[in-house]
């Protein structure tokens, strides 16, 4: 493909927006949010230990891991919860990490607290037996044989493969069983609650967590009908992946509703149950409109396919980190492999309606040709940006003169070359596969690219 002479410039702000909080340092509000969940964590055990005075050693830490379990649970309730501001300065990823590292966390200590508890007092043992065990004893037993099996379920998922949307139900109900039986468990047991402090504060943090969940199951998704869009067209890519064209029902605000390289959630009916995650590709300067590029991989996505004009669709979003908008680099490098470069669209789109100014390098990895998406419309947008793109195809295959194999060093030093200072100030966008990730990250970490100038995306999400 053609090398473009690098152009130098300053980065173009992204418009302001009424849809859209202006655009506020990542790595700030990262810190903010962190600090915030830590508090949440840690919170109520410290508190207890400031208030309760001297007790024996094992009663102490029955009660701290108990309470420190319950606070796990909460946050990590709330972590997968669409909460905007949140997903938006942490990243989806970031949240489904802590989110499976809390659950791990809340069932060890809940095994500690169990172990703690009887050995505080042995005659504790007959609160595990329902024939006997009080109302407290026996919700303690119902929140940790469910959050025992969604554990096992959750951590197997990742080698079984099977129904999504059966998994993801399960995983919901047993959460909401953990959750109620936990929350009843620390009622009936009083002692904590009786605080005139510590008693405050759980309400306070249950009262938070049912916002958050009436927020995401009832508001959002049933009662804003801001989310209401129409299908405009169904464009074919290739025989696997097409583009499905949107746009918002009614009057809408006008401006910039989404940031280039965020992702939305898209349900085919207001109250289905059944939602897919898909990156909107358009240019986030179209106001009221929205482009999703997907690869017929199972039901739902050859679903869109079909489609007709004027169909409604219900798009939830935008969510996730993984934009261009706000990030320091003078120049950016996408690295995107096979419909991985949907992120990759919306940003060079954006940059492009909006006359940015800065280089862009755009890797693509694709299985075969027919795996390389949007070529003519890049050649075009070559003649709007300081853009250079690299086709890399898995395989070499006959007839294919250009680069083949892994995304390695020797491939990104020859992207880099006329990049002014690649390691410091550039920022790099990965999105494809696990394998094209992983590799990705190993490469730019052996060309000494800092960690915080790399954001990557995933879409394969258990
Ligand atoms: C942030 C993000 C952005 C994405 N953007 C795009 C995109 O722009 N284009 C594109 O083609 N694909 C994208 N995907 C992947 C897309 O969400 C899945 O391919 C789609 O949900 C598959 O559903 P299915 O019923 O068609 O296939 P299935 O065969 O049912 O599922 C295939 C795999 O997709 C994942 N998946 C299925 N259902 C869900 C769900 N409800 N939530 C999360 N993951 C699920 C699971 O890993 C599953 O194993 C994105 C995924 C994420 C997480």
């Amino acid at each position: 493909m053609r090398t473009e002479p690098v152009r130098t410039g300053v980065a173009t702000p992204p418009p302001r927006s009424a849809d859209i909080a202006p655009v506020r340092s990542r790595p700030a509000a990262g810190t903010v949010w962190t600090a915030a969940l830590v508090a949440v964590l840690a919170g109520p055990a410290v508190l207890w230990l400031l208030r309760s005075g001297p007790q024996p050693l094992w009663r102490q830490l029955s009660v701290v891991t108990g309470l420190l379990a319950l606070s796990a649970m909460v946050v990590a309730a709330t972590l997968p919860s669409r909460v905007r501001a949140l997903s938006r300065a942490l990243g989806l990823e970031t949240l489904l990490v802590l989110h499976r590292q809390l659950g791990v966390l809340a069932g060890s200590l809940v095994a500690a607290h169990l172990a703690m508890v009887v050995a505080a007092d042995p005659t504790r043992v007959a609160l595990l037996d329902p024939l006997v065990a009080p109302g407290r004893g026996i919700a303690a037993t119902g929140a940790s044989i469910a959050l025992v099996v969604l554990l096992v379920l959750a951590l197997r998922r990742t080698r079984h493969r099977g129904s999504h949307e059966v998994w993801r139900w399960l995983h919901l109900c047993l959460g909401a069983v953990v959750l109620g039986a936990s929350a009843l468990h620390v009622l009936w047991l009083g002692h904590v609650v009786d605080d005139a402090v510590l008693g405050p504060v759980l309400a306070g943090l249950g009262v938070l967590l049912i916002a958050v969940l009436l927020s995401r199951w009832l508001m959002r998704g049933l009662l804003d009908h801001r989310s209401e869009f129409r299908v405009r067209e169904v464009r074919a890519e290739s025989p696997s992946v097409s583009t499905l064209v949107l746009t918002r029902r009614g009057r809408h605000t006008g401006g910039t509703w989404f940031r280039p390289g965020q992702f939305a959630w898209l349900r085919l009916d207001r109250h289905a149950l059944e939602e897919h995650p898909f990156t909107i590709a358009s240019s986030a300067q179209e106001s009221g409109r929205a482009e999703f590029t997907v690869r017929h991989t199972g039901d739902f996505a050859a679903t869109l396919r079909d489609l007709r004009t004027g169909t409604p669709v219900w798009v939830d979003g935008p969510y996730g980190a993984f934009t261009s908008d706000g990030v320091p680099g003078t120049g950016l490098v996408l690295i995107a492999g096979g419909v991985g470069i949907t992120p990759m669209m919306s940003m060079l789109r954006t940059a492009a309606d909006r006359g940015d100014k800065r280089p862009f390098r755009l890797v693509v990895h694709a299985r075969d040709r027919g795996d390389l998406l949007f070529r003519a419309e890049l050649a075009q947008l070559r003649t709007r940006l300081d853009l250079r793109v690299t086709e890399v195809l898995r395989r070499p295959v006959i007839g294919w003169d250009g680069a083949t194999g892994p995304i390695d060093t020797g491939l990104l030093a020859a992207t880099l070359t006329d990049l002014d200072n690649p390691h410091r100030r550039v920022d790099y966008f990965v999105c494809g596969n696990p394998r094209l990730v992983d590799d990705a990250l190993g490469t730019l970490a052996t060309l000494g690219v800092p960690e915080d100038r790399v954001h990557t995306e995933q879409f394969h999400h258990v």
